[in-house]
């Protein structure tokens, strides 16, 4: 599986990086704070999943959106995931002191959406930006920085500020009004962070397979095919038996708004063949119960011909996502799946897909 010309890649990558070491040493960090990065305490719990493995999670202080992960290997580190926006990412590689004195070398992104991958431009030319080709073709063309998902975030935060400014203005409380003026900073400084965003697409790129060997670390970067994105890739450490996932698999059904619905599941059920105990998603806390990989194969195996039985009968979106009930996948996954109603992204997608006449997985479609 192994291509020969992006372990070549790699190498030269390598051989570059060594020789510039040798005269004038690039840089690993942006050194300036960038706007937004203003927070009390700490925006990440490290949380120490095996040995020199920790899963960067945030703390509210700073909108972080996605998790990443922090490998440290022998020599360097890698990580996973650059978060929302410069100053989460900036955020992250000045806790990193906490942890560990290494120089970063290499960032993956697990996909292209912009809380995964907008914090890349904070990482100096020291460090090797990885990710899959489409993921690389996706942010050359802008896809990270529109779109519905895109809209959704940029249109909410103008709103989030205003709702607190009013909750604001109604609250007497002392206690209460230093809490909301807390939230109401951090939502101007990701306001003032997300403006700063010049999207950094991935500088490696590879299509199947790329293999890491850290010292003793063997880091397996693997795309299993289509599912949340066109581009999705997870990490697995096959000695530490672990899966970094990014939004391929969360702990229940993840964002559809870019999804190949029909693929995912089959993508999911080729994941559940490699060797692994725990599961690192890119939202929510580490698990490891495999059985949640069921049951998010069973909701979008279910998924699929509800929606296309309402594209059938003519049902507009909006009333198709307020309509439809996945309620009886409830007992897996709680209070996020209500009676009735799905996120209408979802309803979108799948209604594009048929649209275009998306049959399989050979069907070409823009991300
Ligand atoms: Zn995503």
């Amino acid at each position: 599986m192994k291509t020969p010309s992006t372990s070549l890649c790699v190498f030269m990558v390598g051989l570059l990086t060594l020789s510039c070491f040798a005269h004038d040493p690039p840089r690993a960090v942006q050194r300036a704070e960038p706007p937004g990065a203003t927070y009390e305490g700490r925006a990440f719990h490290f949380y120490k999943i095996r040995e020199d493995v920790f899963h960067a999670v945030g703390t509210g202080e700073l909108d972080v959106i996605c998790n990443s992960t922090i490998i440290i290997n022998e020599h360097d580190v890698l990580i996973v995931d650059s978060h929302v926006t410069p100053a989460a990412a900036w955020a992250l590689q000045k806790e990193l002191k906490l942890i560990t004195s290494k120089p970063i070398r290499y960032v993956v992104n697990t996909h292209y959406h912009y809380d995964h991958a907008h914090g890349n431009q904070t990482f100096g030319p020291a460090v090797e930006i990885i990710g899959h080709e489409f993921t690389r073709q996706a942010m050359m063309a802008g896809k990270s920085a529109s779109g519905l998902a895109y809209d959704r975030m940029t249109c909410g935060i103008p709103a989030r500020i205003d709702g607190l400014a009013k909750q604001l203005e109604t609250t007497a409380d002392v206690n209460q009004r230093l809490k909301i003026e807390k939230q109401l900073r951090i939502a101007e400084n990701f306001k003032r962070a997300a403006a700063s965003v010049d999207a950094k697409a991935p500088t490696t790129t590879f299509r199947k397979q790329l293999v890491l060997h850290r010292g003793s670390r063997e880091i397996r970067l693997l795309f299993l095919g289509r599912g949340h994105t066109g581009g999705d890739v997870v990490v697995h450490l096959p000695r530490e038996r672990l899966l970094i996932t990014g939004d391929l698999l969360l702990a229940g059904p993840s964002y559809m708004g870019n999804a190949f619905v029909l693929e995912w599941a089959d993508t999911l059920q080729r994941l559940k063949s490699l060797d692994f105990d725990t599961i690192l998603p890119g939202h929510g806390m580490a698990f490891e119960d495999r059985h949640r990989i069921d049951h998010i194969q069973a909701y979008l195996r279910d998924l699929w011909p509800k929606v296309a039985a309402l594209h059938a009968q003519g049902v507009p979106v909006n009333k198709a996502a307020t309509t439809i009930s996945m309620y009886e996948h409830a007992e897996h996954f709680g209070s996020s799946i209500p009676r009735h109603g799905i996120d209408v992204h979802a309803i979108q997608r799948i209604y594009e897909l048929l649209d275009s006449g998306y049959k399989h997985k050979a069907a070409k479609l823009t991300p």
